[in-house]
């Protein structure tokens, strides 16, 4: 199931390149080509949802571990201190890309200077 005029669909046929990190039947995680942090993945589902509603919750149950597995994966990889799992809904809350849910999942180090504020 996928959405032609979707950006992340066309990364998940291979039409967009980009660096991948992980992919298994159902996940597709690479690297931000925007990142925020200098390692930032972004995991996505491969079959398209336009909103994070529609992923069935057995899906939300193995996408979510999923973040958390190659979080501590690759924190361990580059040694990083801690990340970030940010997972937005709508447009309001700067999610500008309707392939939802996605997970960034944004490594830090301590005193990285970088300011992720969800108040
Ligand atoms: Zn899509």
């Amino acid at each position: 199931m996928t959405d032609s005029n979707c950006v992340f669909c066309k990364i998940i046929k291979n039409e967009i390149p980009v660096k991948k990190y992980y992919e298994d039947d159902k996940f597709l995680a690479v690297f931000d080509i925007k990142p925020i942090s200098p390692d930032h993945i972004v995991l996505m589902s491969k079959n398209h949802y336009t909103h994070t509603s529609d992923m069935p919750n057995s899906d939300w149950q193995e996408f979510i571990l999923k973040a958390k597995e190659l979080a501590e994966t690759h924190l361990k990889e580059i040694e990083a201190d801690g990340y970030n799992l940010l997972i937005n809904e709508g447009e309001a809350a700067q999610s500008m890309v309707a392939h939802r849910p996605h997970c960034h999942i944004i490594f830090r180090k301590m005193d990285d200077g970088i300011k992720i504020d969800p108040r």
